[in-house]
């Protein structure tokens, strides 16, 4: 449907003036896949760039359950109550597939949500993993450029996700499980390599031992796998988002993280690597959905998916044959 344009700067003036109605719609903006509303976003993002980029980006993952939601609960909470202005971003890409988001739960984080000093966004719904990897990047433009000092993007462990949002985070914060017996049990090893800090979760009641032996364990399987980087050894913490307990150590931790990445000028190195590998995703989107929706590509590809099945065409000289055809009439 149409409607009239909007009117960027009365939106930018209110983002900046920290109004939490036109920071929800500025993301709205963002996450619109319409063109024209892309168009638009582009334009506010522009605006909004000098006033972003000041805060302590920071991914939380971990697999459902683990507790997540109370743990950035606590955490944020805390946070207000220190002065700090607290955003909560999420990547669920889950919830680009159904309705069944995992994230989705309006129930969660009662207390940030009733929080006049956070802003709580629910992951994107529409498009890929990489179109709401994009939204949320651009979220974080916003939110930023709104005043808030602390931005946490939370994911669950699923498929691309965790490395999706270590890319657009200063600092990555594993939240892990005690498990008897198998310790590193749902625990993938690339994880553990782009993880900065680790933090076993529900370290509570009769939890607190174990916890404390996968910690252990944990730090150990670091040492082997020697990731980190020589100027920052993660670390590997207890906590209990419910109890609050560990909670102001993981936060001392994620803060030292950050302040050793300011301090080897790895800060600004690190987000501009960042900027650079988003315009290469959004280059290899853009370019596939422009091949895969050409109407020369596709009727090739109809004859090419024929000869496979007849056996007279390899995959490999039925790839030619569409970049063939895609590229017949160039420019386009
Ligand atoms: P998420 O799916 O990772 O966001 O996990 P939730 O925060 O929703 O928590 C999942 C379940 O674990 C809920 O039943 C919580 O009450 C419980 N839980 C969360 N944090 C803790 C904790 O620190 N200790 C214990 N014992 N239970 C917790």
């Amino acid at each position: 449907m149409a409607r009239a344009p909007l009117d960027l700067e009365a939106m930018a003036a209110g983002v900046r003036a920290r109004t939490p109605a036109w920071v929800a719609r500025a993301i709205t903006l963002v996450e619109s896949t319409r063109a024209d509303h892309q168009a638009e976003a582009q334009q506010l993002l522009t605006m909004l760039t000098p006033d972003a980029g000041r805060s302590h980006r920071i991914g939380i993952s971990g697999v459902p359950g683990v507790g997540k939601s109370t743990f950035i609960d606590a955490l944020g909470s805390d946070l207000t109550a220190a002065g700090h202005r607290v955003a909560v971003l999420a990547v669920d890409p889950s919830s680009t597939r159904s309705r069944g988001s995992i994230l989705g739960d309006k129930t969660r984080m009662a207390r940030l949500a009733a929080d006049p000093a956070a802003y709580v966004r629910p992951s994107p719904t529409a498009g890929t993993l990489g179109g709401v990897a994009k939204a949320t990047r651009e979220a974080i433009v916003v939110v930023e450029a709104a005043g808030y000092d602390i931005v946490i993007v939370e994911t669950v462990g699923v498929g691309q996700s965790e490395t999706t949002v270590a890319d657009m985070v200063d600092t990555f914060l594993l939240l892990a499980l005690a498990r008897t017996g198998d310790q590193l049990q749902g625990i993938k090893k690339g994880i553990l390599e782009i993880a900065d800090v680790i933090a076993v979760n529900k370290a509570d009641g009769p939890h607190e031992a174990d916890a404390k032996r996968a910690a252990r364990e944990l730090a150990g399987a670091l040492r082997l796998i020697g990731g980190s980087p020589a100027a920052w050894t993660t670390p590997v913490l207890t906590c209990s988002g419910a109890a609050g307990t560990g909670v102001a150590e993981v936060w001392a931790q994620l803060t030292a993280h950050r302040k050793t990445l300011e301090e080897n000028g790895d800060l600004t190195r690190r987000r501009n690597d960042q900027q650079i590998s988003w315009m290469w995703a959004m280059a290899r989107d853009a370019v596939l959905s422009r091949f895969l929706a050409d109407s020369d590509v596709r009727s090739a590809a109809g004859t090419a998916e024929q000869q496979i099945r007849d056996g007279s065409l390899t995959p490999a000289q039925a790839v030619e044959r569409l970049l063939a055809a895609y590229g017949r009439l160039d420019p386009r």
